[in-house]
């Protein structure tokens, strides 16, 4: 389990242009990433892209490139996890980041726990060098939000789509720059995965560094630091110039803290109602 216990939170922008054109919410991780593989910390990073029609793709990115071309996926669709064994086996990479929801921090820390003192222990522990989760309200049923309600019900082809945005005030759906639904969070409840109802952590409790765009102000991201070895990394990142950063006003703070405490409550509620 993590010892540390660090939180440091921060409001970020990358100062990258090319990142910061491709990322419309401050590019923080995509700049700690690459700024991670200049530094060598890591040889590669699992990410989640898009593969087309907003179905999310599981890669392992090696360069600058690589991360801008699939920045944007939908990362609590997709199994993020496997990229660990991909990574290790397909790519023989020996230092990889591993960047996904809190639910699969989470589940990467269960899997280093069981697999301590059996063949397979070492590889884990030693190749996922850098953890990054992504704050996470919740994930939905591609099938039932994108095809149920955002075409069905709301008239609106899955073809226009270009980007799907979970805030703290809904749902936003683009066609570029083009904002063409706009769901509060309430009215997308029903559509939300049956595991997520019960899932206790926003922020990704279980990694070395958080990023979201919560709390902080548009154009930039919310970065919070967990651990020494995420301390490092960004402290790296900002010494060589990938990116800016100041600490996150109080009303920022709060509000993620708001955010957790409300997902923490919710998740433990239902789970107590599940078990009578
Ligand atoms: S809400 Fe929880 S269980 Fe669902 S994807 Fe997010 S972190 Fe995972």
């Amino acid at each position: 389990m993590l010892k540390e216990r660090l939180e440091e939170i921060y409001e970020v922008v990358s100062k990258d242009e090319e990142i910061r054109g491709v990322c419309h919410n401050g590019g923080a991780l995509l700049s700690l990433l690459v700024s991670a593989l200049d530094d060598a910390i890591v040889e590669g990073c699992i990410t989640v892209t898009d593969k087309g029609g907003l179905m999310p793709e599981v890669r392992v990115a090696m360069n600058k490139s690589s991360l801008i071309e699939g920045a944007g996926g939908p990362y609590g669709s997709a199994a993020a996890l496997t990229g660990v064994a991909d990574a290790i086996l397909n790519y023989g990479l020996w230092s990889v980041a591993l960047v996904g929801t809190p639910c699969q921090m989470a589940g990467y820390e269960k899997m280093l726990d069981v697999g301590r003192g059996t063949h397979n222990a070492h590889n884990f522990s030693s190749t996922v060098r850098l953890r990054i989760a992504l704050f996470c309200p919740g994930a939905y049923s591609y099938d039932k939000l994108l095809k149920e309600y955002i075409e069905r019900e709301h008239g609106t082809p899955i073809s226009e789509i270009t980007k799907l945005d979970i805030r703290e005030d809904g749902l936003h759906v683009y066609a570029g720059d083009k904002e063409l639904l706009h769901a509060g969070m309430n009215e997308i409840e029903d559509y939300k995965r049956e595991g997520c109802k019960i899932c206790a952590d926003f922020t990704g409790l279980f990694s070395d560094i958080s990023v979201g765009h919560i709390g902080s102000p548009a154009g930039k991201s919310t970065v919070i630091i967990h651990t020494d070895s995420g301390k490092e990394v960004f402290e790296r990142a900002l010494e060589w110039g990938y990116i800016e950063a100041k600490p996150i006003n109080k009303a920022g703070a709060d509000l993620i803290h708001r955010l957790q405490k409300e997902k923490r409550e919710a998740g433990l509620a239902e789970k107590a109602r599940r078990k009578k």
